[in-house]
Formats: C-alpha cells, sequence, structure tokens
C-alpha cells in the first residue's frame, strides 16, 4: 500500500497514510483473521477506518455454504460500485471464497485489486492486537482447520491440514487480552476439541484450559465455542466443570440423529453415542447450556428419517439449536451423492424443524423466569448470562433501574420470556 523510495537505511512513505476499512464475513473465526488483515495493514501506518470513509476496503469473505457464497458475492459487488462512484481506491478480497475461488474471481471482478486466500496458522504467532469486536469480549482461535473431513464440508479443502498454536503463545495472548481489559474470552476454532493432537501429539484443550484459567487475571468468562462431539472427553467436561471462569456452555454441531445420515456424513457417532454423550455432559455439568447445528435436507434424506430429527430435537431438549439446508458444495465427496433432496422439500424440513426447537427453547428459557443470574452487559438495555454466546445467541432486555455500561457484570432477576429473548430486572450492580 505504500511505495518505499531507495534513501538508504531511511524508508520514507510516499503516499500519505491510508484509511483501511475491514468488513468481516462468515464465523468468528473470520473475525479473528479480518483482525490480523487490518493489524498488517496498521503497522504499515495507515489508519483504521470506517468502510464509507475508507480508501482501501478489506473484505473477509466467507465460502462455506452457498447463502454464504452470495452474501460474499454482494458486498464486492457493493464495493465494486462503491469504487466507481466514490472513489474507493482499492478493494481486497480475502478469507475462503478468495482461497477457494481465486481463478472465477480474478476473471469475475477485474475492478478488485488483490486477492488474499487463507492466512496461515504459525504455531508461535501471537494473535494480533487488533480487536474488531467491543473491548470487553474477545475471540481468541487457538487452532485452525480439522481432521473430520465431514462429507458435506469444505473448510478442510479451503484451511488446509489442522494447525494447533502453542500453549506459549495462547498464554500470552491471554495475558495481552486481560491487560486490555477483555472481561469474555471467547475460545475458538473449527474443532478445539482436537487441540494440540498435531503439535504435542494428544488432546491438550483440557489442560490448555487449566492453564488459561490460572492465567486469565480479572476475566471473568472463559468461553469454548465448537466442540466436536466425538472428541468430548470426561477430562474436558471435569475442567469445565470445576473452573469457576469456564462458562456452562458447551456448542457441539450434532448435524444429524439418524445413524444412516450420521454414517454418510462421516460424524464418526451414532445416535446411542451421542445420547450417552449428553446425558454425561448434564450429569457432569449441571445447568450446562447446550447449543447445537442440524442440517437438513442431506442427500438421501427420507421423510422418515427428517421425522426421526424432529422427534429428537422435541425429545432431548437443547437450550440452543440452529439449523442449515444441506448446501451441496463441490469438492465435498456429499456432492456426487445419489438422491439429492429438492430445495422446496429442504426449506420446509428446515422450518419444521426450526418451529419444534422453538417450542422447546421456549420452555427451557421459562424455567429462568425467577432466577438471578450473573450478566455481562452489553448495550444500553441489553446483556447476555454465561449461557448467552456473543453475536449467536439471545439477549436479556433489561427492564428499569440504573443504565450501566457496556463490560459491566450486573445480577439481573429474570421476569419474563420475550421470543427468543429474556427480560429482567438489575438487582445489584
Ligand atoms: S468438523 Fe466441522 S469443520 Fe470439520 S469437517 Fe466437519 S463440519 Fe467441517
Amino acid at each position: 500500500m505504500k511505495i518505499r523510495t531507495k534513501v538508504p537505511g531511511h524508508q520514507q512513505p510516499i503516499n500519505p497514510p491510508l484509511r483501511v476499512g475491514v468488513i468481516s464475513l462468515g464465523c468468528v473465526r473470520n473475525t479473528v483473521d479480518s483482525e490480523t488483515l487490518l493489524a498488517g495493514a496498521l503497522r504499515r501506518g495507515n489508519k483504521h477506518s470506517a468502510v464509507e470513509e475508507a480508501d482501501v476496503v478489506i473484505v473477509n469473505t466467507c465460502g462455506f455454504i452457498e447463502s454464504a457464497k452470495q452474501e460474499s458475492i454482494a458486498v464486492i459487488n457493493d464495493l465494486v460500485a462503491l469504487k466507481k462512484r466514490a472513489g474507493l481506491k482499492r478493494i481486497i478480497v480475502a478469507g475462503c471464497l478468495a482461497q477457494r475461488y481465486a481463478e472465477e474471481l480474478r476473471q469475475g471482478f477485474p475492478e478488485v485489486d488483490a486477492f488474499i486466500g487463507a492466512l496461515p496458522v504459525k504455531s508461535n504467532a501471537r494473535q494480533a492486537d487488533i480487536s474488531l469486536t467491543p473491548a470487553y469480549f474477545s475471540y481468541l482461535k487457538i487452532c485452525e482447520s480439522c481432521f473430520n473431513h465431514c462429507s458435506f464440508c469444505v473448510i478442510p479443502a479451503i484451511k488446509g491440514r489442522f494447525h494447533s498454536r502453542s500453549q506459549e503463545v495462547i498464554l500470552e495472548d491471554v495475558r495481552r487480552l486481560d491487560q486490555r481489559g477483555v472481561k469474555e474470552l471467547n475460545i475458538i476454532g473449527q474443532d478445539i476439541t482436537s487441540y494440540g493432537m498435531d503439535l504435542y501429539g494428544e488432546k491438550k484443550l483440557a489442560a490448555l484450559l487449566g492453564r488459561v484459567s490460572r492465567v486469565a487475571g480479572s476475566i471473568e468468562w472463559v468461553r469454548l465455542l465448537y466442540l466436536y462431539p466425538a472428541h468430548i472427553t470426561d477430562e474436558l467436561l471435569e475442567v469445565m466443570a470445576r473452573e469457576p471462569r469456564i462458562c456452562k456452555y458447551i456448542d457441539m454441531p450434532l448435524q444429524h440423529i439418524n445413524d444412516r445420515i450420521l454414517k454418510l456424513m462421516d460424524r464418526n457417532m451414532t445416535r446411542s453415542g451421542i445420547e450417552k454423550l449428553i446425558a454425561r455432559i448434564r450429569r457432569k455439568i449441571p445447568g450446562v447450556a447446550l447449543r447445537t447445528t442440524f442440517i437438513v435436507g442431506f442427500p438421501g434424506e427420507t421423510d422418515k428419517e427428517f421425522q426421526e430429527l424432529e422427534q429428537f430435537v422435541a425429545q432431548v431438549p437443547f437450550e440452543r439449536a440452529g439449523a442449515f439446508v444441506y448446501s451441496r458444495e463441490e469438492g465435498t465427496r456429499a456432492y456426487s451423492f445419489p438422491r439429492q433432496v429438492p430445495g422446496k422439500v429442504k426449506q420446509a424440513r428446515l422450518e419444521r424443524l426450526m418451529a419444534a426447537q422453538a417450542v422447546v427453547s421456549e420452555g427451557l428459557r421459562s424455567k429462568l423466569v425467577g432466577r438471578t443470574l450473573k450478566c455481562l452487559v452489553d448495550g444500553e438495555r441489553t446483556a447476555r448470562s454465561e449461557y448467552d454466546a456473543p453475536e449467536v445467541d439471545g439477549s436479556i432486555h433489561i427492564i428499569g433501574g440504573p443504565l450501566v455500561r457496556p463490560g459491566k457484570f450486573v445480577d439481573v432477576k429474570i421476569t419474563a420470556v420475550v421470543g427468543h429473548d429474556l427480560e429482567g430486572e438489575i438487582e445489584s450492580t
């Protein structure tokens, strides 16, 4: 972004610093990568600015499934229009879509100045000291990519081999985030339960969490996002139950429950294995909130197999559950599976499953009415409990009482369920 002069030993930028805007699409792992991309631009003396005022915009794309790809392409189109209309100087397209479709994008978008694929993960590199989230919560990526190779998923193909960051640099990051005033630390990866398998030859998440808890200082919540069910160990559940800082919250995508479909998906688990795991989790961590994700309309999924999933959601309650329609992705094994399910059928199954889940989660939330929960204030009149992950789960609407600044913890007495959210009154600040 800067042209360097050839004056020996002294580098004077010819151009004034550029204003750099960042658009981060897709998952929270992309948020961390966007922070890394921005840090790189700022290290070259540029300034961070809002996209509307920027000279250069970096869009960190998602290329995981069709809907995410369409969203990324729509944003690139908007930036191209902005470049033509409002003098945006440069567009940089980064991330999974750029990694997966570099040539197609280059031909389709000649107005784009640079394409940056998936960022390499260096085991001994610290995470960028830039935050694109509110100052009081942060995402900490401990590993990249995935060993599991589910038949419908392109992530291993996009991100390459599984890569853990060393415990030492992760602990350095935790200390730095604590000093920066972070109160909620969200530990992320595609599959954090495999953390350490490459670097240490064994699963090291439980051990890492023990060490994180000892250096976390004034960080009050440590949340784990994306646990691969088949890799959840008793050791991990025990450290989650024992460590007061670790949120009693488990996000573990199951994707389906029918044995034949689970096998076709290569999920390394059966229905009875999943049911035993859920019972073990609820026994070892009483009061834990479980979040999961399902895929409907996987190739060959029959009405009967979908009904089994629908009944499972009604019978085995999850505090939170999301679902996607199956997205046929070239480069995956499931792409060529027979009996692809028609779009209308997939959409109808998605609506039925979400309707069943809405009843379940409302029932579970109503059990919180009358309870007092420790909450992190997120906005003027909103907060979250340890059972609500940022940017995905619902909120608690605070009724009356003093205005409390975001990032502070308050005790909130839950008074009502409001759709996907809760309502409550501050008991103490
Ligand atoms: S575990 Fe997740 S990231 Fe890994 S292959 Fe399966 S769906 Fe993809």
